[in-house]
């Protein structure tokens, strides 16, 4: 059987490192490193997600506010918000909570963002940063999938990499994260040839699908390293539950190590929210970035 990863523990684990480097850079430098959300909407589940950041960064010491605003808010009133923000010296992260309602356009909304603010990582200077190798506030969920497979491989070196799923959230930002750990990196997506073949060859296989359980047993390389980021709510009223990307009851016994679906990479996202938002309350205060 393979090892399991607890998301949930090294979460835990890096919030804490993170409140540490918080009293430090208050207590040394008066700074507060501070993280703006913004909810457009009644999105039931985005609601739950903003309020475990909220919940979270004020744990963690900082400065959080949150800006719920109506579903028929104005693009040009976001927009609006947005620029305040950027301005804001007290605000070093913001995160406009998708998706946003249909009349909004996410990417201008998204690219209005302050780079330097951006702590979702997913403006393109951000992105071509990453990809270019300098340095950027990355993806939070990518992040914390290498954060994850470092647990079992601290040097991921030489490893083949399979990452199902090319999404600009998910699938291009965790390649390029395990492109710079030097790992052999294979981007699968829908119009791949022999998926099964090409996840076959993983010590590292990342699953980004968001298609339940599409990834089966036999398609893992004995031993390999199983990353799943799916959250997929399957079942009726009375037997909901989620589920991931992987066939965990069959891949858990090929595996050698697996994070499961709720308590892998979901709760790796906030945190790694929290350490992007100190990243960037270093970077624009001029400080070097506490070890995390
Ligand atoms: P997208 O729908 O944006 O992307 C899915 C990707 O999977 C696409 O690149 C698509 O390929 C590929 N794909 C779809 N069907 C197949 C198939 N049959 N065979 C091979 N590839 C396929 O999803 P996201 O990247 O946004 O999210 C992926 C999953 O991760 C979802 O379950 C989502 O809920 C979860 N997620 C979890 C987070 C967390 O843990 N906090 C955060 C973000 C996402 P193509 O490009 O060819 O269409």
């Amino acid at each position: 059987m393979a090892r399991i990863i607890d998301g949930k523990a090294v979460a835990a684990d890096l919030r804490a490192r993170i409140a540490a480097a918080v009293t430090q850079l208050k207590s040394a430098h008066g700074l507060t490193p501070g993280l703006a959300v913004v909810l457009v909407g009644e999105d039931p589940a985005s609601q739950v997600y903003v309020r475990n950041k909220a919940k979270q960064t004020a744990e963690a010491g900082m400065h959080s506010v949150e800006h719920k605003l109506p579903a028929q808010t104005s693009e040009m009133e976001v927009l609006a918000l947005v620029g305040k923000l950027n301005a804001d010296p007290a605000i070093h992260g913001i995160l406009v909570q998708l998706p946003l309602p249909k009349h909004i356009d996410s990417p201008k909304v998204l690219n209005a963002l302050d780079p330097a603010k951006d702590v979702d990582g997913f403006h393109p200077i951000n992105a071509g940063r990453l990809a270019t190798g300098e340095p950027a506030l990355v993806p939070c969920t990518p992040l914390g999938c290498v954060i994850l497979a470092k647990q079992v491989h601290p040097d991921l070196s030489g490893l083949e990499a399979v990452v199902v799923g090319r999404s600009n959230i998910v699938g291009k930002p965790v390649a390029q994260l395990l492109l710079a750990e030097n790992c052999t990196v294979t981007i699968a997506h829908s119009r791949s040839r022999d998926l099964p073949a090409i996840c076959r060859r993983a010590d590292v296989l990342v699953a980004a699908v968001g298609r339940p359980e599409m990834i089966k047993g036999d398609w893992v390389k004995p031993g390999a390293t199983v990353i799943d980021v799916g959250i997929n709510r399957v079942g009726t009223d009375g037997n909901r539950k989620l589920v991931g990307d992987v066939d965990y009851v069959a891949a858990v016994k090929v595996a050698g190590a697996i994070t499961p679906v709720p308590g892998g990479v979901g709760p790796m996202t906030i945190a790694c929210l929290l350490r992007n938002t100190v990243q960037s309350a270093c970077t624009i205060s001029g400080l070097p970035l506490p070890p995390l």
